[in-house]
């Protein structure tokens, strides 16, 4: 019988159980419809649920048809100050559930752009994350994926990061900036869910012979965490649910042991039924 080892640290982080909870609790206060800017989280099965509970994501363009009768979640990830601005004057009911490590970021470049630094943020730019922070400052900041940067960088720099960073890519910026410039602050904003969670992904994939990487495939901290599996396992798989798993090929590895990790927005339902699945082998 294969072996089945879930990772010491998968699935939902601090941050994503917070929104959704709160967000399943006021919907069920008002108890009417609801809505999320963007989906609440980066998982298929759970914008299913939440749908099911009365709660919708919608897009920012989708903020105008809104009126005061009606109450937006501001998810995890969360928005720039003009998106909350822009809630507020129309009169619309706000609930911020942005993670409170997120807030912190948005806070120090807020802070930190008003007194007059440049702001670095190493991410991507085009992550709902990394928009949102940029909104805190203006939308100046030098955005860098790698930890490269090509600008020149005037006077003093404030250095953060999209909180599902790898350390790597953090000790790469921080030594482009020391180049650079002459004087700099630089706050690690990497969360440690992120960091625990890639930790025990990579020590389990280094010891089992298949690894299953549960997660949406539009979700960076998954997909970060399949990059990490699949340099130690050549036979690792991301999948959203059990229907992506093909059942019949993992036994044709005849595997003794089959790791599984889950990105920061995958539901503890979601594992239990892969688990399960796997048990069966
Ligand atoms: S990964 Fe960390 S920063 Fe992001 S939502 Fe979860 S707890 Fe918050």
């Amino acid at each position: 019988m294969v072996q089945v080892k879930l990772a010491d640290s998968a699935g939902f982080c601090f941050g994503v159980k917070r929104a959704v909870d709160e967000t399943l609790k006021i919907q069920k206060d008002l108890n009417k419809k609801i809505y999320t800017l963007g989906p609440l989280i980066h998982n298929n099965d759970v914008v299913n649920f939440l749908e099911q509970n009365n709660i919708f994501a919608i897009s920012l363009e989708d903020l105008d048809q809104l009126t005061e009768e009606d109450t937006v979640v501001i998810r995890s990830h969360g928005v720039s100050k003009e998106v909350i601005d822009k809630i507020k004057d129309r009169g619309i009911k706000l609930v911020n559930a942005t993670c409170p490590y997120v807030t912190n970021i948005q806070k120090k470049v807020n802070k930190y752009s008003d007194e007059g630094y440049k702001i670095v943020i190493l991410g991507d730019k085009n992550h709902p994350e990394v928009i949102g922070i940029n909104g805190w400052c203006g939308n100046n900041a030098i955005i860098t994926s790698k930890g490269n940067i090509e600008e020149e960088i005037p006077g003093k720099v404030c250095v953060v990061s999209q909180t599902t960073e790898k350390q790597e890519n953090w000790k790469r910026t921080i030594n482009n900036v020391a180049e650079l410039s002459k004087e700099f602050l630089a706050f690690n904003t990497i969360c440690s869910a992120t960091e625990v969670r890639q930790l025990s992904a990579d020590n389990l994939s280094k010891e089992v012979d298949v690894m299953l990487v549960i997660g949406g495939k539009n979700s960076s901290n998954t997909t970060k965490l399949f990059q990490i599996c699949s340099a130690n396992c050549k036979n690792t798989y991301h999948i959203e649910n059990i229907k992506d798993i093909d059942i019949e090929e993992i036994k044709k590895m005849s595997p003794k042991t089959v790791g599984v990790t889950a990105g920061a927005s995958t539901p503890d339902w979601i594992i239990t039924e892969v688990l399960d699945l796997l048990k069966t082998i």
